[in-house]
C-alpha cells in the first residue's frame, strides 16, 4: 500500500512536470503568447488577401478585407 502511494505521488509529479514543460516552452520564444493563441486568418473573396477574422468584413458569400471589396464582389 505504501508503494502504491509513492507511485501515485511520482505519477502526479511527472504529470505536473509535463504540463509545466508544455506551458513553459512557448515562453522561451520572442513571440510570447502567439503560439498559444494563434490568430485565425481568412482570405478575401475579392483579392485573396489574408486578414484576421476579427478584422474581416463578413458578407453574404463570405469574408472580405474591406467593405469596398464586399460591395464589388456581391454586387
Ligand atoms: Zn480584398
Amino acid at each position: 500500500m505504501k508503494y502504491l502511494l509513492l507511485l501515485l505521488v511520482a505519477l502526479l509529479i511527472l504529470w505536473q512536470w509535463r504540463t509545466w514543460r508544455e506551458r513553459g516552452a512557448p515562453d522561451d520564444t520572442p513571440s510570447r503568447g502567439s503560439a498559444a493563441h494563434p490568430i485565425e486568418m481568412v482570405a478575401c473573396l475579392q483579392c485573396g488577401t489574408h486578414v484576421a477574422v476579427s478584422e474581416a468584413v463578413t458578407g453574404r458569400l463570405g469574408s472580405y478585407c474591406s467593405a469596398g471589396h464586399r460591395q464589388r464582389h456581391e454586387a
